[in-house]
């Protein structure tokens, strides 16, 4: 028996856009028609030497109705929001959070100069966890589990996966929407076979190099994500120092209503989120 492969069922190509204070970075995907990618919304990867790229941050912003997750590859961000929580974000950090019911934060650069570089993923959460108290966790370079095989490196954010045969457990699990979110640093062409669990999202963004996927021609090249197909092994063989994040997660199956900071099932708890903030209840 052939064992089923995932293939790339959609090519998307980071777009160069402005967020916040006029952060200049790379949306991955997010905007619209985002049941494809169910339980995820948002992909953005910045990264500069070029202060003037990064200086402005994210003042205060609110959210509602799902989690935003900080991967910060080079450089210092810090975190404070409307419960004078205050985290500092550095090297390899991540923070994970929860906005559920409504958190209004702002994100800053805690430098001058240098290179910042990172990404947010949003991850959606299922109607009955949109309203539940938000939380956090800063976790540290340091804690973030590490795996060294032949010819990979691996960082794991989330989730629990196989690569090359081995299991590799990530330093958050999610009960919901299981997110994986893996970090892998490719050394040579030989193969690399991630098992992702069957019937999962997985999304596949190159930042550095480039790489093939299950045998087939399109190369993916750093600053394209792949959106594979929810069956099978994946398998990749990628050009030396390749770094890629593998994503991936259970669709929750929900509708999905977006608008700006706020993702809910319906555009009434829209209407309620943006009165809510309005009127300062958000949180
Ligand atoms: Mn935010």
């Amino acid at each position: 028996m052939i064992q089923e492969k995932r293939v790339i069922q959609e090519l998307l190509i980071a777009q160069s856009t402005s967020d916040g204070a006029g952060v200049r970075l790379k949306r991955v995907f997010g905007g619209r028609d985002l049941e494809r990618f169910d339980p995820f919304l948002m992909l953005d990867a910045f990264g500069s030497f070029d202060a003037t790229d990064y200086i402005g941050g994210f003042p205060s912003h609110p959210h509602r109705g799902f989690e935003t997750v900080t991967y910060m590859l080079e450089g210092y961000m810090e975190h404070r929001d409307h419960m004078d929580n205050l985290g500092r974000l550095g090297p390899g950090d991540v923070q994970w959070m929860n906005a559920g019911s409504g958190v209004i934060h702002s994100e800053m650069p805690q430098q001058k100069e240098g290179r910042m570089r990172g990404f947010q993923l949003w991850v959606n959460l299922p109607a009955a966890e949109k309203m539940m108290p938000p939380s956090y966790r800063d976790i540290r370079a340091q804690d973030i589990p590490q795996y060294q095989m032949d010819h990979i490196g691996v960082r794991a954010i989330a989730g629990r996966l196989m690569v090359n045969e081995q299991e590799v457990i990530g330093a958050v699990t999610h009960p919901s929407t299981e997110p994986g979110y893996l970090d892998l640093k490719i050394a040579s062409p030989d193969a690399v076979r991630i098992l992702i669990p069957d019937g999962h999202n997985a999304l596949l963004y190159v930042y550095e190099g480039s790489l093939t996927i299950s045998d087939h021609d399109y190369r993916l090249e750093a600053g394209e994500m792949g959106r594979l197909s929810h069956h099978g092994l994946l398998v990749l063989q990628a050009e030396p120092d390749t770094r890629v994040l593998v994503i991936s997660g259970k669709p929750i199956g929900e509708p999905i209503v977006h608008y700006g900071p706020f993702v809910m099932n319906t555009k009434a708890e829209i209407k309620q989120a943006v009165t809510d903030y309005n009127s300062g209840k958000l949180v």
